[in-house]
């Protein structure tokens, strides 16, 4: 038997947006709720991809940075105190004897009365070089990811790679980095061509085409002078470089998916009007679903995650409503505005 203390009515897999929000949104309709993330950290791509760029077609929001638009997701989604079980990988699908989902990471088993899917593009990390020199050097200089574009200010910073991050990232840091070099081993940019029209025209210091073959730390282990190959002519040049940002793209893995037996299309789990997927009490919403006319968008997920928590919600209380009428005729949600007591 399941010991109901330990049961959720519903575990979202994905703490991005649109796990943050079903999370809203499960505690708007008063189920007990899990989130479990692979990551350190909520907010998915958000905060992980783009923390940077400005994000302009989210409703309510004519514009507003990846950072804190996930700050607000992160508000809402945790207004009604969800668990949070962050750095758990969910890798298996079980059932209990009643057929209840159990959901297995590396670190243990969670029950629950339904599963929502909100994994986005898998749980994703960074394409590394390959070259030990320069991945060892992780957390002392190299980087993967830009969280915050203070953390270059001033440096001399060398950028690996010619795709739309590469390229966006010395637009947005130049003038905040004390100098920049972009790295890229092909001579044409897969970027943007106006991004790259306005990297010439900024005069960016260019190398293509150049492959990273080495780095080299100073005495406290931080990297120093970065070494650098053209892919024709064999020269090799020392790169002076207090951070090197590589952005070789991210690799995203939604295998653990397949093995569980979920009808998926494109990478994506398939998912009818409601979200069910073919898996009973599993459901799927954002960029981890695919349906006809699906778009990998905030907007889009959010609304998703609205169907499929009503749904689940009928599934885990058969009395409840599948419509949960609007929040704005909700009087136990007032809050006191800021700075204003109750
Ligand atoms: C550069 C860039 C710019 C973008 N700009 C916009 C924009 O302007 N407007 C817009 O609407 N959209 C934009 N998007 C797309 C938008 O970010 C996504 O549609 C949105 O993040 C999807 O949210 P999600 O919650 O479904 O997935 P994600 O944000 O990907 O979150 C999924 C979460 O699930 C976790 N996870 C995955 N697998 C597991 C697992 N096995 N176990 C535990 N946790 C797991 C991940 O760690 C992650 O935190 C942009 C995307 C990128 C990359």
């Amino acid at each position: 038997m399941t010991d109901d203390s330990d049961l959720y009515d519903i575990t979202i897999v994905g703490g991005g947006p649109v796990g943050l929000f079903a999370a809203f949104y499960a505690g708007l309709r008063d189920m007990k709720t899990k989130i479990i993330d692979s990551l350190p950290e909520l907010g998915g791509q958000l905060v992980t991809l783009y923390p940077e760029k400005m994000v302009y077609d989210v409703p309510g929001f004519p514009q507003e940075l990846g950072r804190d638009l996930a700050s607000g997701f992160i508000e809402q989604g945790t207004r009604f105190h969800p668990t949070i079980c962050l750095n758990e990988n969910v890798i298996h699908l079980q059932r209990t004897p009643e057929g209840l989902p159990v959901l297995v990471t590396q670190k243990g088993e969670h029950c629950s009365r339904s599963v929502l899917l909100a994994t986005g593009v898998g749980a994703f990390r960074p394409v590394k070089t390959g070259i030990p020199d320069v991945d060892d050097l992780e957390g002392h200089g190299v980087y993967y990811l830009v969280k915050s574009l203070a953390e270059f200010a001033g440096k001399r910073l060398v950028i690996l790679g010619g795709g739309d991050s590469a390229v966006d990232w010395a637009l947005n840091l130049y003038g905040k980095a004390k100098s920049i070099v972009l790295v890229h081993r092909r001579e044409q940019f897969r970027a943007h061509e106006k991004s790259v029209e306005e990297m010439h025209r900024l005069k960016t210091d260019v190398r293509i085409p150049y492959e990273a073959k080495g780095a080299f730390a100073d005495a406290a282990g931080h990297i120093r002078e970065i070494e650098i190959v053209h892919k024709e002519t064999g020269q090799v040049v020392f790169l002076e470089c207090d951070a090197l940002l590589v952005n070789f793209g991210f690799k995203a893995d939604t295998k653990f998916l397949r093995d569980w037996g979920l009808e998926m299309a494109g990478g994506k789990v398939t998912v009818d009007a409601y979200m069910r997927t073919s898996l009973p009490a599993v459901y799927a919403a954002g960029d981890a679903a695919t349906y006809d006319g699906s778009l990998n968008l905030i907007v889009t997920g959010v609304a998703d995650a609205t169907i499929a928590v009503n749904h689940a919600k009928t599934l885990v209380d058969p009395r409840a409503k599948l419509d949960p009428g609007h929040s704005s005729a909700r009087e136990d949600l007032a809050q006191p505005a800021p700075g204003k007591s109750a």
